[in-house]
């Protein structure tokens, strides 16, 4: 790794790459993130009942989505707006799980809410807006689950870093990164996506790193576009906006995207999730190779 690094990331020891360290893959319900296989993670941006949940649960499960995502407990930039259905909404992330065997992210808030979200979700989500919250990712942390960290809208990437070490320090390694779109000063898209900082993110660190195009975009008509543009980038796996009707969504629909848009896009990433998959495989015989080296090392 390219030494300035190694100083710019500095406040962040545990979660750089280092020599002879493998990469850490986030193990749920035998779903491996950051391991060979890329991951897909869908569902709603909230859970609003369960005729919503389930439908859309079967329905991107069908599409080739591992893991369900739903929010329970909303940060909203209204206090008028649906806050979430809270230990209801949990319940049914629980059900759809049980139904569908597919693991389930939701979104932590309070620490105070710790022990409840992780007694239902299989990983506990923070959000852009709680990134630097070290009480609650030190909770979170403690809780044991994996953890999902989304980057902070106006974080650099040595902030996201940061704040992965201190769930580090809290003896949990089970971190996932997740680029959501940052602010700048364009305003035609909700945020801007940081393709670079994907592309940075898998130079610097061994965790898993995701991209999630529908937070960036705020509009369903780029997400596509900006899944490519991750996986091009390197990410392990994408998180995506699913909504039976996103027009009548309780939040999110612009950027939501319909059952056959899903699906569709699904089927349209498959020659870029094999070119990534390929990748992977060819990086493989590499680190091989390092083993022999150190090995070689070790008995001269
Ligand atoms: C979400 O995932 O619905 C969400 C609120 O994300 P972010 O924290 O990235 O805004
Ligand atoms: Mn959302």
């Amino acid at each position: 790794m390219r030494e300035s690094w190694h100083e710019q990331f500095a406040e962040a020891p545990d979660v750089l790459l280092k020599a002879r360290r493998g990469r850490t893959v986030v193990s749920v319900l035998g779903v491996a993130i950051g391991g060979d296989q890329f991951v897909v993670m869908a569902g709603p941006c909230s859970v609003e009942s369960e005729h919503q949940l389930m439908a859309t649960a079967y329905k991107v499960r069908s599409a080739g989505a591992r893991v369900l995502r739903g929010g329970a407990f909303k940060p909203r930039s209204s206090p008028y707006s649906f806050q979430g259905l809270g230990r209801e909404g949990l319940k049914l992330l629980a059900s759809a799980r049980n139904e569908t065997g597919l693991a389930i992210v939701t979104e932590v808030m309070a620490e105070e809410d710790v022990p409840l979200v992780a007694e239902y979700a299989d990983i506990l989500q923070i959000g852009s807006r709680n990134m630097e919250n070290d009480s609650l990712l030190e909770a979170a942390a403690r809780s044991g689950r994996p953890i999902l960290l989304k980057r902070g809208m106006m974080a650099t990437i040595g902030d996201l870093l940061r704040s992965a070490q201190v769930v580090l320090s809290n003896s949990n390694a089970n971190v996932i990164l997740c680029e959501r779109g940052i602010r700048t000063f364009e305003t035609a898209m909700r945020n801007t996506f940081d393709a670079a900082g994907i592309a940075l993110l898998k130079q610097v660190t061994h965790l898993p790193v995701i991209a999630d195009p529908s937070h960036a975009a705020g509009v369903s008509e780029l997400v596509p576009a900006l899944a490519q543009i991750g996986i091009a980038a390197g990410a392990d796996g994408l998180i995506v906006e699913v909504h039976p009707n996103p027009a009548e969504a309780w939040s999110d629909g612009e950027q939501s995207m319909d059952f056959p848009g899903f699906t569709a896009m699904m089927a349209d990433l498959e020659p870029w999730i094999a070119l990534h998959d390929a990748r992977l495989h060819e990086q493989n015989p590499s680190e091989a190779q390092c083993v022999d080296l150190s090995f070689a090392k070790a008995v001269a």
